[in-house]
Order: structure tokens, then C-alpha cells, then sequence
């Protein structure tokens, strides 16, 4: 059997076609999937009993509930899913991570709520402070995997922002990551703005310059540091795809206005916190509309870098404030149940 969600309407209109469905049963499809969000195709009544039945002798919905899910004293959620056929003989499983705006635990359901998806199970890039990149690669989600983390958790009806800063790298995984977006923003699909989407890269330049011009999401690049060498040794994908083309890249999509770029820097104590990084990030930053988010580094096992500490945080931040950068200090959430930045691995039962 195969899943319906996660096609888009051309994909749908296809199957129509080849059931003998009329080309408009294809819109009232989606219209179950990604509005209503039906878990079977029995309950797409506005389609004829006979069409239900055809279609049902060759694809369910496929959507998966989560087998696991923890919560962290701040109100952050941890969910895991398993991905691929529901058949499989070993299934493989990710995480999602639902983030209550701080200060959230217990409040009334109207908060805004982000929801941190997963594009891959692991991922072959090695970032080293990146407990998902230690994994190594196990394999891509399909559109339906990624949306399906969406739909299928607990507070699904108030998901106010989407980040794509879960396990994987978005851009290993294009196709996918884009036909997800679509789905989330198409008035046939989900609906969704697209500027309440982030999706977050190390700078994998064939993908990051589709997705410039394909959508309109906003945008974060996991900096690091502002030295190609050092930024070598912490992201190995600089190598391939160096900061200074990946910059390139950017300068040449509008930034100016709705649509926003952002750079995630993880702050490591007395390596990437100086006053050298500063003056450097402010040179290479110049003149671009945009953001750095600083993060603390959380320890991981068998990796050996300085967290920082609190005052040179501070430091660093107003360092670059100094210089005209927008920079903002990123909470820590769900670091009791290992849900923070760079802790994700995906461990199912
Ligand atoms: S930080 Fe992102 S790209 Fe790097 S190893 Fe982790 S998941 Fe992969």
C-alpha cells in the first residue's frame, strides 16, 4: 500500500488519473489530507463510495502516530516517530521537538507554539558538536515523514512557527524539505505563511540556491565561526561548500524585507568567543540585512568542547552588538530530556 499524505496535487491528480477519478477528485483529496487531516480514506465522504473503494484498494493516508514522548519541566515536548513503509522490518525513527513560547507550562492552548521537524534519520555531515551528526546517515524522510511530525503530535492545532533544526541536514534531503514547504503554504494544502517556516542549514549550496528561489521561507546558516579553517574543524561540510560562496549566495536573494536571514552560532568558551570573532563576523556580515543567534553548547558524550560560560556569553553578545549586528541569546529548552540544540539522536525502542 502507499501513503497519500505527503502528495502534492499534481502527484494527486496522477493517481486520479489512474483510478478514473475526475481531475477534481485530486483537490478534494488534499482538502482531507492537509486541512481537514482525515486518517483514512473512508472519511473522505464527498467522494463517491465507489471512488473511496478504488482508491483504498491501493493507498492508505499513512499518517503515523509518535510510539514515544517526553516532556521537560519547561514544557517542551519531545516526540518519536518511526518513518518509512509501515512494513518495514526495522523501522527507522526520528524526533520532533514542540517548543511552548517560554513561559508557557500550563498556560491557556493559544500561545504560539514551534515545532523543530527532522529531515533525516542522522546525518553524513559530522558537525562536531552535533550529537544527530555522530549517528552517521541512516536515511531520507519522505515529504510525508516531515509533515507528518507536524500533524501527528499532541498540540498540532497550534503550531504557530515550523523550524526545520531537527535531525539531518535540510539540504541532503531537498526535494523532500521543498515539496513539504509547498504543501504547508499551498492554499490547496496547509495554508500556511511561509515566512512561519525556518529552515536551517550548515550552507549545502546545490539545495540552499533551490530553495532561495523556490520559496520564500526564511532563512538560518550555522555559522560557527567567521575562519574558514576553524569552521573546517567544527563543520566539515565547509570544505565542500565554503562559507564565503555560501555568503555569495545569500547577498544575491532579497533579505531586505519579509523574508529573514539568520546565523546560528554556537558559543564555545575562549575558541569562538573573541574579540577577533567579532571584528571578523562584523566584516563578513557587512551590509547584510540579518541576525545572529547565539546558543549554548550542550555536552555531549566523547566530545570535547568548552561550553561557554555565562559572562563571556554576554561578552561576546555585546561585542557584537557594538558592531551593528542584531544578536540575540537562544534559550535552552528541553535540555532535561535531551531536546536542545545538538541533542537529537533518534534512539526508538
Ligand atoms: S548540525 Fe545539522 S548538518 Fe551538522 S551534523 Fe548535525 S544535523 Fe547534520
Amino acid at each position: 500500500m502507499q501513503s497519500l499524505f505527503g502528495k502534492t496535487v499534481e502527484e494527486l491528480r496522477d493517481i486520479a488519473g489512474q483510478l478514473g477519478l475526475p481531475v477534481y477528485a485530486s483537490r478534494q483529496i488534499a482538502d482531507w489530507l492537509y486541512r481537514k487531516q482525515v486518517l483514512t480514506v473512508s472519511e473522505m465522504t464527498n467522494l463517491s463510495l465507489k471512488n473511496r473503494d478504488l482508491l483504498s484498494e491501493r493507498f492508505v493516508v499513512g499518517r503515523r502516530p509518535c510510539i514515544r514522548l517526553q516532556r521537560s519541566v519547561d514544557g517542551t515536548v519531545k516526540y518519536l516517530f518511526h518513518i518509512g513503509a509501515p512494513d518495514a522490518a526495522i523501522p527507522q525513527a526520528v524526533e520532533t521537538v514542540a517548543i511552548p513560547e517560554a513561559g508557557d507550562g500550563g498556560a491557556p492552548a493559544s500561545r504560539r507554539l514551534t515545532v523543530c521537524v527532522s529531515s533525516q534519520v542522522g546525518c553524513k555531515l559530522g558537525c562536531r558538536f552535533c550529537m544527530t551528526g555522530k549517528q552517521g546517515f541512516h536515511g531520507q524522510l519522505s515529504t510525508g515523514d516531515i509533515l507528518n511530525q507536524l500533524v501527528s503530535i499532541e498540540e498540532h492545532d497550534r503550531v504557530s512557527n515550523i523550524v526545520f533544526m531537527g535531525m539531518g541536514e535540510p539540504f541532503d534531503n531537498t526535494d523532500a524539505v521543498l515539496s513539504a514547504i509547498r504543501i504547508l503554504t499551498a492554499e490547496w494544502g496547509m495554508g500556511m505563511s511561509a515566512h512561519r517556516i525556518t529552515v536551517s542549514t550548515v550552507g549545502v549550496l546545490p539545495g540552499l540556491k533551490r530553495f532561495l528561489v523556490e520559496s520564500s521561507a526564511h532563512l538560518a546558516i550555522s555559522l560557527h565561526s567567521p575562519f574558514a579553517e576553524e569552521r573546517r574543524s567544527l563543520v566539515p561540510a565547509q570544505a565542500v561548500w565554503p562559507l564565503s560562496e555560501v555568503l555569495t549566495a545569500i547577498r544575491g536573494c532579497d533579505f531586505g524585507h519579509q523574508r529573514r536571514v539568520s546565523f546560528e552560532y554556537i558559543v564555545f568558551h575562549g575558541l569562538n568567543d573573541t574579540p577577533r570573532h567579532s571584528k571578523e563576523l562584523a566584516r563578513i556580515l557587512n551590509g547584510l540585512r540579518c541576525r545572529i543567534n547565539l546558543l549554548r553548547f550542550h555536552e555531549i558524550p566523547g566530545i570535547s568542547l568548552p561550553a561557554t560560560e555565562e559572562a563571556s556569553l554576554l561578552r561576546f553578545r555585546d561585542s557584537l552588538v557594538a558592531k551593528g549586528i542584531v544578536t540575540t541569546i537562544r534559550a535552552s529548552r528541553g535540555q532535561d530530556i535531551a531536546a536542545a540544540c545538538g541533542m537529537l539522536a533518534g534512539k526508538g525502542e
